[in-house]
């Protein structure tokens, strides 16, 4: 068998002014061809399952391109186009396919174009006529109509933090070969109750959306069902669809799809309260840090997340630490190109005095003046090798220690989630040494800093994740929905 596959991944915040451009895909990664194969393979990513079940299946894999930037504001019009009309290109040159596979997030917001994944997969169905597509989506998608129409199947990670980005990869790959030869029939169905869950409050080791996966775990063991995923959705992209969905596959069981469907909705539904989530006041927060024995004590700062589009270079935490004169504490990381320049011009320890922070995002924090000495300067190349992305390596472009009284600041060129502690450690700063570790992050940093962390406690600072969804003016997000309208 002959399968077609292609990444297209963008996580849109729709309330984010960064545009992401080609510049930002070409930042995080874009690849062509054999490239993608040699880029993903035996990693702990989608892609990386993708090759690995295509291989257990005995498939031959045409590969097109995968396209990925850090989340941030919409998706430039013109980059989208070339990118759909590349993939296009592909899928009409590939010669006779028995399937595709295509690695898409779910919540991609073009310029102009609020539901990105439907318009392409309604593309690529287009082209394609009856072969059978099979999707990964991330668990953050806002799935629409248009994707569960176009696709065969769909595949949502089932994790938050994503630590099986590579068993849903491979597991599309292998369910993609049984309906391509005729041993599945997928009947499906979808269902969006009104619910739009904070991100803070979707983990999934515990809470709702762990007793959600436990019902549909079980259910996903019963005979005749294929799949079924509880989509927490993507909050912060102001569209129509945004929030949680879910959606079943059965084999050719069309009432069984519906009927376990139904169940799952009025369990979310039940279950809505549970979603709404509190963090401390960033004063108090700081103070316990420094009040509990033990080491280190993680300072999740989970509203200036990039990994959910928000800048990443907001200074609210850091102020409060130097405010109190906090020592042995870093905070990782502080997206600020202007600031690496000026710590590569004065070299490796040398002082410098200069504002960090605060230039994407005003009304989420000022910029913060500082003198400290340059610890150390890296190329911002290091690979992952806690629980998610594991083997992928992670760019985060120049990079700049900046110690200030012992607390260090990590400053990036490269947006990127801080979600491992090798982006700690590459730097040469030992992470379970530390007093205090700020963490951008909303939930993904728990999966590799839990292990290690005495204690972790989230952080209610101003940015744009943040999981207190009246802070944000929403506009075109259907109405009412929860926990926006009190239902
Ligand atoms: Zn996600």
């Amino acid at each position: 068998m002959r399968f077609f596959v292609a990444m297209v991944s963008h996580e849109t915040n729709t309330f984010s002014p960064i545009s992401t451009d080609r510049g930002q895909f070409e930042a995080r990664g874009l690849h062509y061809g054999g490239e993608l194969l040699e880029a993903y393979r035996d990693t702990g990513t989608c892609l990386g399952g993708m090759l690995d079940g295509a291989a257990a299946a005995g498939v031959t894999l045409v590969p097109s391109l995968a396209a990925a930037a850090s989340p941030a504001g919409r998706v430039a019009k013109d980059f989208y186009a070339d990118v759909r009309a590349r993939l296009l290109a592909d899928l009409r040159a590939a010669g006779p396919l028995d399937g595709v596979l295509l690695d898409l997030h779910g919540a991609m917001v073009v310029d102009g174009l609020d539901d990105g994944e439907g318009d392409l997969l309604r593309a690529v169905r287009a082209t394609v006529g009856a072969t059978p597509i099979a999707v990964t989506l991330d668990f953050h998608a806002n799935v629409t109509a248009a994707m569960v129409e176009s696709a065969t199947l769909l595949h949502g990670y089932k994790t938050y933090p994503h630590v099986d980005m590579d068993a849903r990869g491979r597991e599309a790959a292998l369910r993609l070969a049984e309906v391509a030869g005729g041993r599945r029939r997928p009947t499906v169905a979808f269902r969006q109750p009104p619910l739009l869950p904070p991100i803070a409050g979707q983990a999934t080791t515990r809470g709702p959306m762990r007793r959600l996966y436990d019902l549909a775990d079980a259910m996903e063991r019963r005979a005749g069902v294929l799949t079924v995923s509880v989509f927490a959705g993507f909050p912060l992209a102001d569209i129509r669809d945004a929030g949680l969905s879910i959606y079943v596959a059965t084999d050719g069981d069309q009432a069984l799809a519906d009927a376990l469907a139904d169940e799952l909705a009025a369990a979310a539904w039940a279950l809505r309260r549970e979603f709404l989530h509190t963090a401390l006041p960033v004063p108090e927060a700081v103070a316990r840090a420094l009040a509990l024995d033990g080491r280190p004590v993680v300072l999740a700062d989970i509203a200036d997340n990039t990994g959910g589009g928000a800048a990443g270079d907001t200074t609210t935490i850091l102020r409060e630490l130097l405010r109190v004169g906090a020592r042995s504490a870093t905070v990782a990381c502080l997206w600020d190109p202007a600031a690496v320049r000026a710590c590569v011009e004065a070299g490796v320890g040398a002082t410098v005095s200069l504002s960090v922070g605060g230039r994407v995002d005003p009304s989420h924090g000022a910029p913060l003046a500082v003198s400290g000495r340059v610890r150390t300067l890296s190329d911002g190349r290091f690979v992952h090798r806690g629980p998610m992305c594991r083997g992928l390596e992670g760019r985060l472009g120049t990079t700049a220690v900046l110690d200030v009284n012992d607390v260090k600041v990590i400053l990036i060129s490269h947006r990127w989630q801080t979600l491992d502690p090798e982006m700690i450690r590459f730097v040469g700063i030992d992470p379970p040494g530390e007093k205090i570790l700020v963490v951008k992050s909303s939930v993904h940093y728990r999966a590799a800093f839990e292990p290690i962390a005495r204690a972790i406690l989230e952080v209610d600072a101003p940015g744009l994740s943040s999981s207190n969804l009246g802070r944000f003016a929403f506009a075109n997000v259907r109405r009412p929905i929860f926990p926006l309208d009190e239902l």
